[in-house]
């Protein structure tokens, strides 16, 4: 009998969401046996058929049925038919609010058998701690005059004292695990009220960490810098925008956006904290076993090491990696596509090869 049961939701969704979440859970399933622990899954069939059916991506009680739960493992959602802002209004964003997920972090590296796309070819391994649920992406706003010549929009955003400094705080107290630098991302020469006041606030924190180095760098430059030398940074501290865009350009330079993990932390574990692959449904892949399902793998390891399962993390990754070394790759990343003959196909729901 386990002794330690970790309560798990699974929201596998849509696309390749179906074939790397049933074959993620797999290997983690393995390494809690080993580790003699349990992971009780509970399945939710959410997403874009969830939407079709009954115009909402989850139940109206959705947030509710997630909140029983110690950690969500999500896999993708979204649908060409389906507009993108349902997908991240109608379920994203709530579950990142109403769970007060306030980092989103995002772990960059080069991994063994993937040729980075680096300037120089130093190794890559970096943090991106990006704050989740304030800053640009507010809801405050709206259009004005519609139709008229004086057609226009508003959008503000929105950075709170406390928003800035547990943001900061997370990534400074990363950095002490860590080679001990933060690198913070503005932009207060030209945003000119929510910038200054991101950069006190930051400033602030770190005088209560005096072994982190901060430095401050102007959010264009920082995206060139991440180009030119992505090995020089440790861990980037940023805002909900500015991190989503420097997340996804570091993802590119390490490889393949097929093996990048993300985790959508609620850090003093209040709420259910969720982790989910960078990637999204993959349309033009989906169904052909042709999907990378490191991410999402990756995105489970993280998960583990939240739940407080640090030796069965490192476990996962050590797989992953070992793998990679002997030249196990899906197409993303170098290997060879599957026999057509043998059409493999995930099915849906049942974890399964057909
Ligand atoms: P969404 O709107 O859900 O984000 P998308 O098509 O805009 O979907 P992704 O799903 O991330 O964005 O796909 C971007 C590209 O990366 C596609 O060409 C896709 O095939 C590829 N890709 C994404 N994930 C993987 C993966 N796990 N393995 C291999 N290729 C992937
Ligand atoms: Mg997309």
């Amino acid at each position: 009998m386990s002794s330690r049961r970790h309560s798990i939701a699974v929201i596998a969704g849509d696309g390749i969401g179906q074939e790397v979440v049933p074959a993620a859970l797999q290997t983690l399933r393995l390494v809690a046996e080993r580790h003699d622990f349990a992971l009780d899954e509970r399945e939710y069939d959410w997403g874009s058929d969830h939407y079709r059916a009954h115009g909402r991506m989850m139940p109206v009680d959705g947030i509710e049925q997630l909140a029983r739960h110690d950690a969500i493992f999500f896999g993708a959602v979204g649908a060409p038919d389906i507009p993108d802002v349902e997908t991240l209004w109608g379920l994203l964003i709530p579950m990142r609010r109403e769970f007060d997920q306030y980092i989103n972090l995002r772990p960059v590296r080069t991994l063994p058998g993937i040729p980075a796309r680096v300037v120089g070819g130093d190794d890559i391994d970096l943090v991106i701690v990006r704050e989740n649920v304030e800053g640009e992406y507010s809801s405050v706003g709206g259009r004005l005059y519609p139709g008229t010549p004086y057609a226009a929009a508003v959008q503000e955003a929105f950075f709170s004292h406390r928003g800035v400094t547990r943001a900061a705080e997370y990534a400074a107290t990363l950095a002490e695990s860590r080679r001990r630098r933060v690198t913070s991302a503005t932009k207060s020469n030209g945003i000119i009220h929510t910038m200054p006041f991101w950069d006190e606030v930051v400033a602030e924190v770190m005088q209560r960490h005096p072994d982190v180095t901060l430095e401050k760098v102007l959010i264009d430059a920082l995206a060139a810098k991440l180009v030119l030398a992505p090995a020089s940074f440790d861990v980037i501290v940023a805002s909900n925008l500015f991190g989503d865009i420097l997340s996804d350009l570091a993802g590119a330079l390490a490889g393949s956006i097929g093996v990048a993990p993300s985790a959508n932390l609620n850090p003093e574990r209040r709420h259910p904290s969720m982790f989910e692959p960078v990637h999204g449904s993959a349309p033009d892949i989906a169904g052909q076993g042709l999907a990378d399902p490191i991410g999402q793998l990756w995105a489970g390891a993280m998960m583990l090491e939240h739940l407080g399962e640090q030796a069965a993390a490192d476990e996962v990754v050590a797989a992953f990696e070992g793998c990679l070394r002997d030249g196990i790759a899906t197409p993303d990343i170098g290997g060879r596509p599957p026999r057509r003959s043998s059409r493999t196909r995930w099915r849906r729901g049942s974890g399964s090869w057909a």
